[in-house]
């Protein structure tokens, strides 16, 4: 419901002291610190040790955790196009150098590359293949166009930029080329008017987005250890099956343009391929399939593969209660120098909140439970560092981990956007209530006024970022931050343009977003580990689980095929009676003063979304255990509910598998109804 709560915000003294602590200058000072050097994935120790330091400082006990895993790095890498007459265009692969912006020039910047990208060449026709998500391949195949031994060139957008290259390679390509396209930035473009980047909001047309292109629905972390924690000894895995075999490379949309361009005329013209965001927005150009246009492209991606340490820093305050435990991450490695949004808008937050917390600590505070603090290597990998830490202490976690509130991107622009599991909903939305949220101008609305008016929805988490190791043990989360709407200046993600230039002048000027959103993470943390009944509400999933019911039930009804959901619903019915008998006894804990019940029902609220886990996974993917929410098989960072259920029917077409999953999803849900159960 929309926010009737006063403005400005009521805070009680510790709350006051928290947000009073915290100061914009000061982010910018962090800001400028972590985006002012190379912090590629275990190549960044001193930032991960400058990162532990400001939180001892801060009155954290701090250390480095270290483990050996496959990361690989660029050597050299080309791309040549050859017309029919034998005439050459040879793609730049560099993005421009920027006087105004400082850091575009930097030596040790890193070239274009895609991480665990496969060391290769390929020379070959090409065929463009729209987003590359398996819809789109099945297009191209009802189109008759030939793809064994060609070469992919893909748009970014749409799915994972991995699941492009791997649907690729399974119909039998050599390689791929994926382009960014002005196409997905709306109106904000040069062909509409707009200046680029670095004069205006539009993006500069030499920036490439860099990347991972491992296969994120398989499983996150280290490639050659999956399931288990990789320290120097560790047995290495063969990790064939979650990287690629065929080499790519990302380029900007000036060098995708002359290869687009030859095929214009040949093949299905972009138009009458009939699929979603086939037809981008380069001048000149019609996103031709190009069979037969006789051009070929000459790939090179040379790496140096190696198994070499990362670091992450971890930051602890220990509470009265040790064996429940709140855990704050954000990654900071970044393909780039500077990494300002991505994910450094984050790693400033995080020093700022050790600072709000040391400030509250001089009063004599301490925390009830523990606070965890932790500075993730090697995300962009593949959520290398947080998932290898989750394995190490995966027993330690399961028994005491409350929640993990994550924060990479904390800012690319001003509406706030939050996903999260439902027992999170409430305690978030409520403490949105008590910031202040400076917003296009106006400094008297709320982050709640804010969001509520922007989107009032949270969403559900899929992956793409550190939470997805804590989501799939059965661990409440949340992912936080502020993005761009329609209008606001296009964030030039994984570029080198991705600056402290950038960020003062177009993603948050004056770092006021930044300041908020810390605000909000800092009361989040606060609430969760000082409130005496812990601010997590099981019973917000009820009206969750019906939605996703819902949603399953018009799955099913737009095919042919029939399915028997009775358990299913009698398992929500269960869980809510469950849940909401769970409410009673928290009430009367609270009401009698009786800390023996409320840490029963505490614990309860703790321990209830273990019960979504499934031991052995979902099909074909033992790391995903939450089998009430996981990234989508063909979509990589996009959600899907009741996955087991879903996929079997959507990505499957296994009735029979689905009826299956029916059963372990409803044993799952009754698993944590019995958790609840008073
Ligand atoms: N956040 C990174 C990306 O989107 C890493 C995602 C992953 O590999 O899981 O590229
Ligand atoms: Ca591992
Ligand atoms: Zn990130
Ligand atoms: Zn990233």
């Amino acid at each position: 419901q929309a926010s009737n709560a006063t403005f400005p915000p009521v805070l009680d003294a510790n709350e006051q002291i928290l947000l009073d602590s915290f100061d914009n200058t000061s982010i910018s000072t962090w800001s400028y610190y972590y985006t002012h050097g190379a912090h590629v994935a275990g190549r960044n120790r001193s930032m991960a040790q400058w990162t532990a330091d400001r939180w001892a400082e801060y009155g954290f006990a701090s250390r480095l955790d270290e483990y050996y895993v496959f990361l690989n790095y660029p050597v050299s890498n080309s791309l040549e196009l050859k017309y029919p007459n034998g005439s050459t265009f040879t793609a730049s692969l560099e993005e421009a150098v920027l006087e105004e912006d400082e850091t575009s020039s930097y030596p040790d910047r890193i070239p274009v590359f895609h991480g665990y990208s496969f060391t290769g060449n390929a020379s070959a026709e090409y065929v463009y293949v729209g987003s590359g998500q398996r819809v789109d391949f099945d297009r191209l195949e009802a189109l008759g166009v030939e793809l064994e031994g060609k070469i992919a060139l893909a748009k970014y957008g749409g799915p994972f930029r991995g699941l492009k290259v791997k649907n690729a390679q399974e119909h039998g390509m050599i390689g791929a080329v994926i382009f960014s396209d002005p196409g997905d930035d709306g109106n904000l473009t040069e062909a509409k008017g707009v200046a680029a980047y670095p004069n205006g909001p539009a993006r500069n047309p030499t920036s490439v987005q860099r990347g991972s292109v491992q296969f994120l629905s398989i499983y996150p972390g280290d490639p050659t250890t999956p399931g288990y924690t990789s320290k120097k000894d560790s047995p290495r895995a063969d990790k064939s099956n979650s990287v690629p075999h065929i080499p790519s490379l990302p380029i900007s949309w000036l060098d995708a343009q002359p290869i687009l361009e030859a095929l214009n005329g040949f093949g299905t013209p972009g138009a009458e391929v009939n699929r979603t965001n086939w037809v981008g927005a380069i001048p000149n150009v019609n996103y031709s399939t190009g069979e037969g246009s006789g051009a070929t492209l000459s790939l090179s991606n040379i790496m140096e593969d190696s198994i070499t340490p990362i670091w992450n820093a971890i930051g602890i305050i220990n509470g009265t209660n040790q064996d429940e435990v709140i855990i704050v991450g954000n990654h900071r490695d970044a393909w780039i120098v500077g990494g300002a949004a991505d994910p450094n808008s984050g790693s400033a937050v995080l020093i700022e909140l050790s600072k709000a917390f040391s400030k509250l600590s001089e009063t004599g505070w301490k925390p009830t439970r523990t606070i965890v603090l932790c500075s993730w290597d090697a995300e962009e990998y593949g959520l290398v560092g947080s998932t290898e830490w989750v394995e190490e202490y995966l027993p330690w976690l399961k028994t005491a981990a409350v929640s993990y509130l994550n924060i990479d991107v904390a800012v690319s622009g001003p509406v706030p956007d939050l996903s999260a599991t439902p027992d999170i909903h409430a305690i978030a939305s409520t403490l949105m209530k008590k910031v202040v949220y400076p917003y296009r101008g106006s400094s008297d609305q709320t982050m709640y006024d804010v969001w509520f008016e922007e989107s009032g929805e949270f969403g559900v988490l899929g992956s793409g970022s550190d939470y997805t190791s804590f989501l799939h043990r059965g661990i409440a989360a949340i992912d936080m931050g502020a993005g761009g709407g329609p209008l606001d200046p296009i964030y030039p993600y994984h570029s080198n343009y991705d600056s402290y230039h950038w960020m003062t002048t177009f993603g948050d000027p004056g770092f006021h977003t930044h300041k908020a959103i810390g605000q909000f993470l800092t009361l989040l943390l606060y609430h969760l580990a000082s409130d005496s009944a812990l601010p997590l509400e099981p019973a917000d999933y009820i009206p969750e689980l019906n939605t996703y019911l819902e949603e399953l039930n018009e799955t099913i009804a737009s095919t042919n095929g029939t399915l028997d959901l009775s358990a299913l619903t009698s398992a929500i019915s269960t869980f809510s009676t469950s849940a909401l008998e769970f409410n009673d006894l928290r009430e009367s804990a609270i009401s009698s003063n009786d800390s023996d019940l409320l840490t029963v029902t505490n614990h309860k609220a703790r321990d209830f979304s273990r019960g979504f886990t499934s031991q052995g996974g979902l099909p074909g993917r033992e790391f995903f255990q939450n089998l009430i929410f996981a990234p989508g098989l063909d979509t990589g960072y996009a959600p899907v509910t009741f996955p087991g259920i879903t996929e079997s029917i959507t990505f499957e077409g296994d009735f029979d598998l689905a009826q299956e999953w029916v059963g372990k999803t409803a044993d799952a849900i009754l698993v944590a109804a019995g958790i609840l159960k008073t």
